[in-house]
């Protein structure tokens, strides 16, 4: 028997608000209220927010503080990813179960290979109900041609959304949307998109070849008109390939003292190489990111001769890389990185370990922007 939905090869997974979702399990007399999951710290921001809480303008990413002043009488929660974590080894369990091909992207999403089911919407609704009886937690699901199609449906119609679309009804859809609606278009790009006129995904995806790769080069000029067509060709793949890892904090205060950032470079770089060596991997680029009080943000990084794991190292190196940066201004972030990793023992690096942070958006359709 045929696939009749054989467009349908792939599926995004995304559970609704999932760290406020599994606050709600057990504390029950929340539910109706807006609830926030946001770290203590002055400079916390909000990791999720309730259904209830958006109404008031709360989102992810935003400082705390101002979570606080649109909504004061929202429920303010620590996060705690011991428990997030333990509910997503049940959801992507559940998933595993009735999908051949799961690419796990963080503690609340997924890509779902649909290739060979018979009947792709009806096995996801199934699927749906599972984890809900199992881990308590509503999801949202795009289905479509390609991971694209599939991760912008799945978003469409959150809480408990479930779209379906081809390729043609995505561009149909999202015509008039703005561009940053699409993966891999972050704000930057937006503003230059902008510039040209091109404020809607429809204008992208219509504009002139020429014009966009005048201004974008030839590599993403073209792949934000095939991004606008909603056009992908990435795989659902088992393992993701984690090409750097990092470790950066962000003060509470700003800090002008070089020796006081010198010692915390070295504790991040410590962090960082102890993570690395017990996953027996290693890199060879070492860099540094610094975020001003203003805001601005550089990185500068340095290559060594073989992979290294080995803390004294990479601390040196990134002691360097911020000695030869002539700050003006006080930090607010500091963070060092080491990527090109590879496995210590020869093997490509292949890690299915789960993302904790938000803000992974822009490495979920690998892209080269
Ligand atoms: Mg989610």
């Amino acid at each position: 028997m045929q696939n009749s939905d054989s467009y349908l090869k792939v599926a995004h997974l995304d559970a609704d608000a999932f760290y406020v979702s599994v606050e709600l399990n057990r504390r029950p007399e929340l539910r109706g209220k807006p609830v926030v999951v946001a770290g203590s710290g002055p400079r916390a921001v909000v990791t999720t927010a309730s259904y209830e809480a958006r109404r008031f303008g709360i989102g992810s990413a935003m400082p705390a503080a101002r979570a606080r002043r649109l909504c004061p009488e929202a429920v303010f929660l620590p996060p705690d990813f011991e428990s997030y974590r333990e509910v997503s080894r049940l959801v992507m369990g559940v998933v595993r179960s009735h999908i051949e091909t799961v690419e796990v992207i963080g503690l609340d999403e997924a890509y779902l290979d649909l290739a060979g089911l018979l009947s792709p919407r009806a096995e996801m609704r199934r699927l749906l109900a599972e984890i809900k009886s199992t881990a308590q937690v509503t999801c949202s699901v795009g289905i479509g041609p390609n991971k694209l199609v599939a991760k912008v449906a799945s978003d469409a119609e959150k809480p408990a959304g479930f779209v379906v679309m081809t390729r043609e009804q995505a561009c149909r859809r999202f015509a008039d949307s703005l561009p940053s609606l699409i993966p891999g278009i972050g704000p930057k790009t937006a503003a230059r998109l902008a510039h040209l006129g091109l404020t809607t995904i429809a204008k992208v995806a219509g504009a002139s070849e020429q014009d966009l790769v005048d201004r974008f080069g030839p590599n993403l000029g073209l792949e934000l008109k095939r991004r606008a067509r909603f056009e992908h060709s990435g795989e659902v793949s088992e393992v993701r390939k984690v090409v750097s890892e990092s470790r950066e904090r962000t003060f509470d205060t700003d800090i002008n003292d070089p020796e006081q950032l010198r010692v915390i470079l070295q504790r991040l770089s410590d962090e960082l190489c102890a993570s690395l060596s017990a996953n027996k991997r290693a890199g060879r680029t070492i860099g540094i990111k610094i975020r001003l009080d203003d805001f601005s943000t550089i990185t500068r990084a340095h290559s060594v001769s073989s992979p290294t794991c080995d803390a004294q190292l990479v601390a040196s190196v990134a002691q360097r890389l911020l000695g030869e940066y002539q700050r003006r201004r006080p930090v607010r972030l500091l963070g060092v990185r080491i990527a090109g990793l590879a496995s210590l023992d020869g093997e490509r690096t292949c890690d299915g370990r789960l993302a904790e942070e938000e803000g992974r958006a822009q490495q979920q359709l690998a892209l080269p922007l």
